[in-house]
């Protein structure tokens, strides 16, 4: 009975300092992401509706892989929102300890208020076009991370492929007008991406987009 007892006492031991480094490797977690950070669930509306939408715009796209992907890490409690995302990210893989491993998402790129670049002769709706592909192609970069993908020029390579994929399936779809916004803002991306990618190569760490003005010319 003794023994019993002692090997209880010692695993609840083992459980609580397990959960003691846990909550060490969350809090670790949420300071990489800038702090006050939040679960992405139905408990924020605002966020969640956001977020229900731009499942629906790749659907819309033909990419329900990645919408389905994106749905499977919020219902296994991995991605979440991180209002004061630091470094022009807009999202961000933070692995502590091995312990917890998430995509946070920066708020303001998820729950989109203003007009991007307001000084930009395009019209807004390409605008929110390029901001949505580009955020969903940094989700999709984040996601090869969280997979287990450390290099940063492979993960940029795939990130870029599924932007020209994108490219050449959602167009023939379109027409003249829309289809020639449509392609500024995929082409907007791949420059997007492929300038921070050629800024990883020389730090060896990701570097964020935000802000940065698109300079592809609106094909005539
Ligand atoms: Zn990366």
């Amino acid at each position: 009975m003794r023994t019993v007892l002692k090997l209880g006492v010692a695993a609840a031991i083992v459980v609580s300092a397990y959960w003691a480094i846990v909550r060490v490797a969350e809090a670790k977690a949420n300071a990489l992401a800038g702090g006050h950070t939040f679960v992405l669930d139905q408990k924020s509306p605002e966020e969640w509706e956001a977020f229900a939408a731009l499942r629906g715009r790749l659907r819309g796209w033909g990419e329900s892989d990645l919408a389905a992907t994106l749905f499977r890490l919020q219902e296994r409690g991995d991605l979440w929102v991180a209002p004061d995302l630091a470094g022009g990210r807009s999202a961000i893989y933070v692995n502590a300890l091995n312990l917890v491993r998430r995509v946070f998402i920066r708020r303001d790129e998820l729950v989109a208020h203003g007009l991007p670049f307001p000084d930009l002769d395009v019209p807004e709706s390409a605008q929110r076009t390029f901001e949505t592909i580009r955020l969903a192609g940094t989700l999709f970069h984040e996601l090869q991370h969280y997979d287990g993908l450390e290099d940063e020029d492979a993960t940029y390579q795939r990130e870029i492929r599924w932007y020209k994929e994108l490219r050449e399936r959602v167009p023939e779809r379109l027409g003249g007008d829309e289809r020639r916004l449509f392609e500024w803002a995929v082409d907007s991306a791949i420059k997007s991406a492929a300038a921070a990618r050629e800024k990883a190569e020389e730090s060896g760490l990701e570097s964020g987009r935000r802000g940065q003005v698109p300079n592809v010319a609106l094909p005539g």
